[in-house]
């Protein structure tokens, strides 16, 4: 299977829908943002750095989020393809991430960018609610999406947290910088005849099912 690239802004569906390929095509999902987080629990002087820029909701100094991302790709989960989603981030990152491929002897495969209007981003920003145990996300502010009882997971029982960049301020501040470096991005990844476009304001299912269209024509 080839590798998948999700491209799209904060609370697209991203995490949701590589959750689902992971299952479907026993891909690993590999998330910067996850990788980060995780990072930032820890107390050391990188952890303490990683956790202030992620709560302003800037990136992450490039040469950290390289040495993290390449370190959990040269595992050996990766060797049949891998899902992205996070990265690359800018024009920067994506000549960088070729570099990495080189390396890894991996190719770029499929570019899936979700594009979905900023009203629908903002309500599942405010209500987005995730399972610390099984990962699950849910939400608040969608009939489909919200858990039974407003905080805890369905399927696990585990006590739902919010993240601390999900308030509107944060959310501000990633959509613009999403906006600003995605362009020269998206351009490059056109030009290769790689990029596939989606309309993910839709249900979970739907993108999925278009997604996977996308995923069989090229196999
Ligand atoms: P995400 O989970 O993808 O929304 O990412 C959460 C936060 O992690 C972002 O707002 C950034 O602070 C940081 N981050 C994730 N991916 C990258 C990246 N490729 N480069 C720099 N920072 C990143």
């Amino acid at each position: 299977m080839k590798n998948i690239i999700f491209i799209a802004p904060p609370a697209a569906g991203k995490g949701t829908q590589s959750a689902i390929l992971e299952k479907k095509y026993h891909l690993p999902h590999i998330s910067t943002g996850n990788i980060l987080r995780e990072e930032s629990q820890k107390d050391t002087e990188l952890g303490r750095y990683i956790a202030e820029v992620l709560s302003n909701g800037d990136l992450v100094k490039d040469d950290i989020t390289y040495t993290l991302l390449k370190s959990r790709l040269s595992e050996d989960d990766c060797k049949n393809g891998y899902i992205l989603d996070g990265f690359p981030r800018n024009i920067e990152q994506a000549y960088k991430y070729d570099e990495i491929l080189k390396e890894l002897n991996q190719e770029l495969g499929y570019v899936i960018k979700l594009d979905i209007p900023l009203e629908t981003l903002e309500k599942r920003i405010t209500g987005r609610r995730i399972c610390p145990d099984c990962k699950t996300v849910y939400n608040l502010n969608s009939e489909t999406e919200k858990p039974t009882q407003e905080s805890i997971c369905d399927k696990c029982g585990g006590r739902l947290y919010q993240r601390n960049d999900d308030n509107i301020t944060s959310f501000k501040n990633r959509y613009e910088l999403y906006i600003e470096k995605t362009k020269p991005l998206l351009d490059y990844y056109d030009k290769k005849g790689i990029l596939y476009v989606i309309d993910g304001n839709d249900s979970v299912e739907e993108v999925s099912k278009k997604i996977d269209s996308v995923l069989k024509k090229g196999m």
